[in-house]
């Protein structure tokens, strides 16, 4: 039996397809993107292929707040340089108001995919690729309180 083996994806795809760091097979939440947020936020408990468990102690996903607020920013400093050199800003139109509107409405609108992409970044911070996933035991940092899962 092979012992390492290659994954079956890269870091990038694992993290932006949303799928469990440690073996980069499973799937990290239960249903695909959808604009009912809590819904879009429900992820297994456990992967279902290496059992890596997704929740690795309490508040663990206080943090993604942060990641989402960073890439806010970027993806605004980005739009705003973008929009400047093609279209430029002025004071005799209503350009800078136009990109305040477009950048808000696809900040907004891009929130159900942008928080699970902050989780799925976040957990590939903690939890490694392990190429002997299938013989070994997931990642535990030991400090789970079954009574406080998901509940913050
Ligand atoms: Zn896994």
């Amino acid at each position: 039996m092979k012992q390492r083996e290659e994954p079956n994806r890269g870091y990038l795809a694992t993290v932006v397809g949303c799928y469990c760091p440690r073996c980069r097979e499973g799937k990290l939440f239960q249903h695909t993107t959808s604009v009912k947020l809590r819904r879009n936020l429900l992820m297994y408990e456990k992967c279902l292929s290496c059992g890596q468990l997704t929740d690795i102690e309490v508040g663990f996903y206080y943090g993604t707040g942060f990641v989402s607020y960073f890439i806010c920013i970027l993806f605004s400093v980005l739009s705003f340089l973008l929009w400047w050199l093609v279209l430029g800003f002025s004071y005799n139109d209503n350009r800078f108001i136009y990109w305040v509107i477009l950048n808000a409405s696809f900040l907004l609108l891009s929130q159900p995919w942008l928080m699970r992409f902050s989780r799925s970044l976040w957990i590939s911070w903690f939890v490694s690729y392990d190429p002997q996933w299938r013989t070994t035991k997931p990642f535990d940092t030991g400090r789970l309180n079954a009574d406080q899962m998901t509940n913050w």
